[in-house]
């Protein structure tokens, strides 16, 4: 039987702080994953490069079933605390738009950081060691059993993230170690994850992948000012990301294509102006060629601007500022970059991220219903989640 004081179930960006947080208050702290390596999403995160934080963060930036949750542990650990720390290990990085901040070189050097962090709180970290078994001590505490031997802790921390990307060891643990003990999961679903398209729709716009387009898109709820980018699958960027998360099936999207114009009043301002041009060469000016040709019938694409009426350029307009789109579904967890729903937070202290009804049970990152838009926020989100639990565990 292993005893520590603290035992942390994933060794990803949020147990490897907690981690470093607990050992260097004193505690005998203990990470297992069943993965080979540490910290595989963030090696994978920001295309190689770990958009590891946002100069802008607040609680809007996030999604959950109790949007006032976040916001204990965002205040207490902030995205300065974290430069703060990266600045510590002379890691170089950029800001790229709406405040995202990578590393310029890369990814690892933020896992390194995490690495060294719990190396020198004297964190012991083991790798292929899969859960079979949780229980609850006989006095205080849980009892594990792993294919790597037995354990007995004081505080257990749940970090096992999400189940997107299921190739990395993404797994239902940790929601199922919350069922386990009584605590609530909402439904759990893909999140900043591309779209695919109705078969009809996927057929036109399959032709234009690789094209991008900076555009408004929105639901109901939520817009975004972001790129679109076509795939040979469907709709992806980070617009589409951002709106996938907001988005349920069944829903419309809507997408202005042109953000920056008013399309109508440019046409019949170029209407008046006697210019003899097909809709088509107009429209081109605007738009990529392809996917023009793929919005407007020939009969329009060939129409000369000086036989339309007000109402055709009306029309033609619309379908420009406001395309909507009713997406077949998503790519699912195989590409998501987060899952959204998960650990009930109503359940769990926002304070010390501790249960409420278990007492030294700790849920901690992407695990709990608390989900970042894309920008850097989910990684912020493992951060302060950890940071707060590393204090108290
Ligand atoms: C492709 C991709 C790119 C991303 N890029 C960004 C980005 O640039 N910026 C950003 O903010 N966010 C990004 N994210 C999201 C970010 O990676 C996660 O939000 C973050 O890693 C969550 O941290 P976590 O500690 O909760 O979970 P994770 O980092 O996923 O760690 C969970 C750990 O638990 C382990 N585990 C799971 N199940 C078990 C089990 N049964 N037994 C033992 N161990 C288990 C896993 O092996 C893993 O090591 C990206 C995600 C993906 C998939």
């Amino acid at each position: 039987m292993i005893e520590a004081d603290v035992i942390i179930i994933g060794a990803g960006a949020s147990g490897l702080m907690c981690a470093a947080e607990a050992g260097k208050r004193g505690r005998k702290a203990i990470v297992l994953d069943h993965a080979n390596k540490a910290g595989k999403k963030i090696l994978m995160s920001g295309g190689g490069r770990c958009n590891f934080t946002n100069y802008e963060v607040g609680p809007d930036n996030y999604i959950s079933h109790n949007p006032h949750f976040c916001k204990s542990a965002l205040s207490r650990y902030t995205q300065w605390d974290f430069l703060a720390l990266v600045g510590r290990y002379h890691i170089p990085f950029h800001e790229r738009e709406h405040g995202q901040l990578f590393c310029d070189e890369s990814a690892r050097d933020i896992l390194n950081m995490l690495l060294s962090e719990c190396n020198n709180a004297g964190v012991v970290i083991k790798l292929n060691t899969s859960i079979d078994t949780i229980e609850p001590a006989s006095n205080k505490g849980f009892h594990l059993k792993t294919n790597k031997g037995n354990y007995i802790c004081q505080s257990l921390v749940v970090a096992t993230g999400g189940l997107s990307i299921p190739k990395m060891g993404a797994t239902p643990l940790g929601y199922k170690i919350a069922q386990q003990f009584g605590i609530t999961v909402w439904p759990t679903r893909a999140g900043l994850v591309p779209f695919t398209l109705q078969p009809e729709d996927k057929a036109k716009f399959s032709t234009l992948s690789g094209i991008a387009v900076l555009c408004v898109i929105s639901n109901k709820s939520r817009s975004f000012r972001e790129n679109i980018l076509f795939t040979h699958r469907g709709l992806s960027g980070p617009a589409v990301l951002q709106i996938s998360s907001y988005w349920r099936p069944g829903e419309e999207i809507m997408i202005n294509l042109l953000p920056d114009m008013n399309l109508s009043v440019e046409l019949k301002s170029k209407r008046q102006q006697k210019i003899k041009s097909k809709m088509k060469t107009c429209l081109d000016s605007y738009l990529p060629k392809r996917l023009i040709n793929s919005l407007f019938t020939d009969d329009v694409l060939e129409s000369s601007l000086q036989d339309l009426s007000d109402k055709q350029i009306e029309q033609i307009s619309k379908q420009i500022h406001n395309w909507t789109i009713k997406p077949n579904g998503t790519e699912g967890y195989r590409t998501a970059e987060i899952t959204s729903g998960g650990v009930d937070c109503e359940a769990i202290s926002s304070k010390t991220m501790e249960s409420k009804a278990v007492p030294g049970l700790y849920f901690i990152g992407e695990v709990l219903d608390v989900t970042g838009w894309l920008g850097g926020y989910n990684f912020q989100w493992a951060w302060s989640s950890a940071w707060c639990a590393g204090q108290y565990v």
